[in-house]
């Protein structure tokens, strides 16, 4: 059993020591480390009741050397850039086999705070028996048990909450959704849930298993319900209550075509299953489980076949954007898709360039930016259409430009969505649109982002390569918000990094930002990256940039994006 972190449990205050402000709810040890990551302090929470053997992290080691902890993350260089740009920890799992004892999962969140005493990083950390509950993201290590689900309910609970602590941090959605087993033998629904045999809940743990992610959680919380947590859907909110109930219908499809009869004393049943999501309003998962439960029980909010959502103004919304899709199926071909340019600039503020950034011209509601349908475009597919449409319109603007001597060494950005890139036809289809509107390949810029790289290099760096070959250049988008491994980076065919400009936008009051945008540039100067510098709203922050080495500057203190008409 895992004692409650003391000053973090849900019921109490939350935690006015700093040491302690980053341990999750459950906390078995707080730890500490230097501005290097080298480990200062591993201890039990002062007032825990229960004493745990010797602590997980060798003091004086680095984190990502601790000699019995072996992490799940792709390269340590994942670590080591998180500790240099001083971003948070969030859920970091590992396998720690204490000498000579059966392995344990172990989950450390973390946090930086340069007014530390002893130490810049602090954070608490989680131990559970790997043979209940498995580490959520796969773990390589020879010793690692088969991954398995927490079976009881309070494990499943506990696992949320310390999801949730990190979850905080970087403002990310996650949904509780719980699933019911219906009984329909009667020819009403009713809640009254079906018996439930070690064979038929095997069959929906199988289903579990293959239907969801490696870092979802699930467990089984009594007869005939099941509460799954599907943690990381984004930060907009609409976005991860439309992936969350995606991913229930999926669910539920699964196990409605299961055979439980057999398993089954009673004839007929279903499958229903309500989604609480759990961001700013609902932190605990206690709290979420009452919500999910409620909007199956009182039967409210129903989104589709059988799911059911908590928040009514969710599934208000989830409703009109319904309507959206489908008005957005037919913008293309209505000629609705407008694109606008923003100027890039260099030290000498002149234009060197534009990003193309598309909008859609809705004919009753206007201008709608980005921010309200690529997610939506992203999930439907119709990302991929979208993202031909915007590389043609760009081209052809580059030809236009071609013909312009002032025009003619400008180059355009375009944006491409993973889908799109992950296309078996991608390289083909550039190259079509190459040939069809003539333009000089070095005039074309394709800004990607890293999770397309990081989940499949081998692919981005094959499709690359090709067009990399013809004069195509890539740029790294969002660089610094995702889970950058240097080990890969090297490893791609990159010119450029954008620096985000979630950065860029504290860089005067915040140190930290100010520090991860000098680790950028210094790091794109080493691998002879270009970097530009997104979000330049001020003299200021164009003064700094420019001080630590930044070439290339985009922002409205330069222009705002706008259709090419009003260029000059
Ligand atoms: P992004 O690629 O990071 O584009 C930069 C965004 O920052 C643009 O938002 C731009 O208008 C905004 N921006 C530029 N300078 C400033 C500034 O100084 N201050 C502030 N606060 N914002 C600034 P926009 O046009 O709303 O686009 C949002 C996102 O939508 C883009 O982010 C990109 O991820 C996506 N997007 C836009 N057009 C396309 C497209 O054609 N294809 C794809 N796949 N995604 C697109
Ligand atoms: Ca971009
Ligand atoms: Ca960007």
């Amino acid at each position: 059993m895992v004692p409650p972190c003391p000053l973090t449990s849900p019921d109490q205050q939350p935690a006015t020591s700093p040491e302690l402000a980053a341990c999750a709810p459950w906390t078995d040890w707080v730890w500490s480390a230097n501005a290097q990551g080298i480990v200062t302090s591993c201890a039990q929470p002062p007032s825990s009741g229960e004493r745990l053997s010797n602590p997980p992290l060798h003091v004086g080691v680095a984190l990502w050397e601790q000699p019995e902890v072996a992490w799940s993350q792709p390269a340590p260089e994942w670590l080591t850039l998180r500790l240099q740009t001083r971003q948070p920890l969030r859920n970091l799992w590992g396998v720690w086999t204490p000498g000579g004892k059966d392995p344990l999962n172990l989950v450390l969140c973390g946090q930086h705070n340069p007014n530390l005493a002893q130490g810049s990083w602090h954070g608490g950390i989680t131990t559970s028996d790997t043979q209940d509950t498995p580490p959520p993201r796969r773990v390589t290590t020879p010793t690692q048990a088969p991954p398995r689900s927490p079976t009881e309910p309070l494990q499943l609970l506990n696992h949320i909450d310390v999801a949730l602590s990190a979850a905080r941090q970087s403002a990310h959605h996650s949904a509780l959704m719980v699933v019911n087993l219906l009984d329909t033998a009667s020819g009403m629904p009713t809640l009254r849930p079906p018996p439930d045999s070690a064979a038929q809940r095997q069959q929906i743990q199988n289903t579990l298993q293959t239907v969801m992610r490696p870092q979802d959680a699930w467990g089984r919380l009594g007869p005939g319900e099941w509460g799954v947590f599907v943690s990381d859907l984004g930060t907009d909110p609409l976005v991860a209550a439309s992936i969350a109930r995606q991913v229930a219908n999926r669910l539920l499809a699964s196990l409605n075509a299961l055979d439980l009869h057999h398993a089954l004393a009673s004839g007929g049943w279903e499958c229903v299953a309500g989604i609480a999501m759990m961001g700013q309003r609902t932190s605990h998962a206690q709290a979420a489980l009452s919500e999910a439960r409620q909007a199956v029980t009182l039967q409210r909010h129903k989104t589709a076949n059988g799911v059911w959502m908590a928040d009514p103004a969710l599934h208000a919304q989830l409703s009109s954007r319904v309507n959206l899709e489908a008005e957005f199926q037919t913008a293309i071909a209505h000629g609705e898709l407008r694109l606008f340019f923003q100027p890039v600039v260099n030290i000498h503020a002149s234009t060197i360039g534009a990003e193309a950034l598309v909008r859609w011209q809705h004919p009753k509601n206007g201008l709608i930016s980005p921010a309200h349908f690529i997610g939506m475009a992203e999930e439907t597919g119709l990302i991929i259409p979208m993202g031909w449409w915007v590389l043609r319109a760009a081209c052809q603007q580059l030809a236009e430009w071609a013909r312009v001597p002032y025009k003619a060494s400008w180059t355009i950005a375009v944006n491409v969505s993973a889908k799109q890139f992950l296309q078996n036809n991608f390289v083909d289809e550039v190259q079509s649109i190459l040939a069809e509107t003539g333009i000089n390949p070095r005039r074309l810029k394709l800004e990607l982002t890293e999770s397309v790289m990081v989940q499949h290099v081998e692919d981005a760096i094959a499709k690359m390569s090709v067009l990399q070959a013809q004069g195509i250049k890539f740029s790294l988008d969002d660089f610094g918000t995702g889970y950058s491994s240097l080990s890969y980076l090297k490893r791609l065919p990159l010119q450029q990094l954008k620096i985000d400009q979630s950065f860029v936008r504290d860089i005067h009051n915040d140190p930290n930002d100010a520090a991860i945008v000098k680790t950028i540039l210094a790091l794109a100067h080493s691998m002879e990256l270009s970097v530009v510098a997104e979000g330049v709203e001020t003299l200021e922050q164009e003064e700094f940039l420019i001080a630590a080495g930044c070439r290339y500057m985009q922002g409205y203190l330069y222009g705002r994006p706008v259709p090419v008409s009003q260029w000059t």
